[in-house]
């Protein structure tokens, strides 16, 4: 059975991260979205926020689950008994680190492999921070994130 891992911070979950959710649980068995909490970024959404967003959203994959995880990402991984873990890579600038990051995991933990899936080009400009920049100028950011998302984004902000 093929259980794969997706981390991230998902701060707040896009349509980019949607996308490589929608694939991967087609290609999965399993898939577990981890939401990382140990961020050294100061996130806008608490770990409990992000997952109730993502939870929202990914209500009609019936083979996703959605967890907030702290620690090593390969430990999250052995703990949930799978072996893969899904990036997404957007262009060029993303792919220095994410190699870097999936050789230290594959030293540390050797059972473990890293599966990379392209953006969808259409989404290939997106990240979270845009969509938190764009929103707190007053932008429109429906076209980047679900409308329950964007709510919660404008709330937040106080927008
Ligand atoms: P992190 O802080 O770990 O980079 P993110 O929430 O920014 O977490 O992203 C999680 C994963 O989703 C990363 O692999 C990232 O490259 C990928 N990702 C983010 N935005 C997009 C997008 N628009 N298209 C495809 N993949 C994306």
């Amino acid at each position: 059975m093929a259980v794969a891992v997706y981390p991230g911070s998902f701060d707040p979950v896009t349509l980019g991260h949607m996308d490589i959710i929608e694939r991967t649980a087609q290609m999965m068995d399993h898939v577990i979205i981890g939401v990382l909490c140990n961020n050294s970024k100061t996130p806008l959404f608490s770990a409990e926020n992000r997952v109730k967003m993502l939870l929202g959203v990914t209500s009609h994959l019936k083979n996703v689950e959605v967890k907030a995880f702290d620690g090593l990402l390969v430990d999250f991984v052995h703990q949930n008994k799978a072996d893969i873990i899904v990036r997404g890579l957007r262009a060029i600038t993303d792919f220095d680190y994410e190699l870097q990051m999936a050789q230290t995991n594959r030293v540390i933990a050797p059972d473990i492999d890293t599966v990379f899936l392209t953006t969808n080009l259409k989404y290939s400009y997106l990240s979270s921070s845009i969509v938190k920049e764009i929103a707190s100028y007053g932008g429109d950011i429906s076209g980047f994130v679900h409308p329950d998302v964007a709510r919660e984004v404008q709330k937040k902000l106080g927008r």
